[in-house]
C-alpha cells in the first residue's frame, strides 16, 4: 500500500491542494506530514496522505479585512 505524497501551496498559513482524485481542493493545517483523507470517499487514500509545502515562494496570504 503506497501513501502518496502531495505538494501544497500555503494560503493563510494552511497548507492546501487540488486532490487529483476526488477534484477538490483540501485545506490542511500549517505543518507538513502525514493526514487523514479529507475526501468525502474514503476510498480514495485509506491511508490518508503526506503534505508538503511547495516552498516560502510560493505562500500566498489572502487579507479578510475587506
Ligand atoms: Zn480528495
Amino acid at each position: 500500500m503506497t501513501i502518496p505524497t502531495y505538494e501544497c501551496d500555503k494560503v493563510n498559513n494552511k497548507l492546501t491542494f487540488h486532490c487529483p482524485l476526488c477534484m477538490k481542493v483540501h485545506t490542511h493545517g500549517s505543518e507538513e506530514g502525514h493526514r487523514i483523507s479529507h475526501c468525502n470517499n474514503s476510498d480514495y487514500h485509506p491511508n490518508g496522505y503526506f503534505l508538503k509545502n511547495k516552498g516560502k515562494q510560493n505562500e500566498i496570504k489572502i487579507s479578510l479585512d475587506n
